[in-house]
């Protein structure tokens, strides 16, 4: 049976060939040359998504908001929430506060030529919100958004935390202008140092109860978890891209195969909602 409480799903559009772990050795450039393989796995995810009854909140990239209309306005057509997830997949803090403002509005400019107006959410690249970047959450309310899904607890284990509240549930801090923002934290296992366990690579390195008993011991202390995948963590047959280092290797492509399963499975044994829906239900 599912648990009471919501959580939170979120869903980074990006392809393989844009994540971090590659950006050493392929340029934004060069991404044109390559197969595009996540719209495959989207279709896979809204159909599972339909079949839960779940919405979710899809953080978008530009590159391919302008290259693959149809797969937003599908996403969009369907109920999600469209937010943003940078143009191209340069981390927030690598960037001057001109350039992120730029290129935020660049893509709510894409975004609202396929008349999708209604976008309030950001979540930068690699969560790379860190201490010296926290001017973003300015540039978010100046530009109309309402939330932030960028804070990782690995950025900030060492050095005390921008966080409302210790723990990861959404939660509202405050800008360096005074200004409120919701937060929608990276949930993690509050040792010491934190350990994150709710998406992307962690999510699949660990086996299935090590996330379930995360969630579920939050959602005991009435805290929903934000989880979030990414399309090209369910396509296990996406080319292999070498160069990269052992590691970076080894997270991208750990346990690919059984991810589906495993977001199957916590699908059915957790309630979710998207960011938008979450906000609505407390207003
Ligand atoms: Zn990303």
């Amino acid at each position: 049976m599912k648990r009471q409480i919501a959580n939170i799903l979120t869903i980074d559009v990006e392809d393989y060939f844009q994540v971090e772990g590659f950006d050493r050795i392929i340029s934004e450039a060069d991404w044109d040359r390559f197969e595009i393989r996540f719209d495959r796995s989207l279709e896979w995810l809204l159909q599972i998504l339909d079949s839960a009854r779940v919405k979710a909140t899809f953080f978008v990239l530009g590159w391919i908001v302008e290259r693959h209309p149809h797969w937003i306005k599908e996403i969009n057509r369907k109920g999600h929430e469209i937010a943003v997830h940078g143009y191209t997949h340069r981390r927030a803090d690598t960037l001057t506060p001109e350039v992120f403002r730029t290129d935020l509005l660049r893509v709510k400019e894409l975004l609202s030529n396929l008349g999708i107006t209604e976008v309030s959410g950001y979540r930068a690249p690699s969560f790379s919100l860190t201490a010296s970047s926290l001017w973003v959450w300015d540039i978010l309310k100046e530009c109309g958004f309402t939330y932030d899904a960028s804070l990782s607890v690995k950025h900030f284990a060492a050095g005390g935390t921008p966080w409302a509240r210790s723990d990861p549930g959404p939660q509202e801090c405050q800008t360096a202008a005074g200004e409120v923002l919701t937060v929608f934290p990276q949930a993690y296992w509050p040792w010491k140092p934190p350990l994150p366990f709710a998406g992307g690579g962690y999510f699949r390195l660990y086996p299935y109860w090590v996330t379930r008993r995360g969630i579920a011991a939050w959602n005991r202390r009435g805290v929903p978890v934000t989880v979030y995948v990414h399309p090209w963590e369910f396509d296990p047959d996406q080319p292999r891209i070498r160069g990269a280092g052992p590691v970076r290797q080894f997270k991208h492509y750990v346990n690919l195969d059984i991810h589906r399963e495993k977001f199957a499975r916590l699908l059915l044994e957790f309630s979710f909602l998207s960011c938008r829906e979450y906000l609505r239900a407390r207003s």
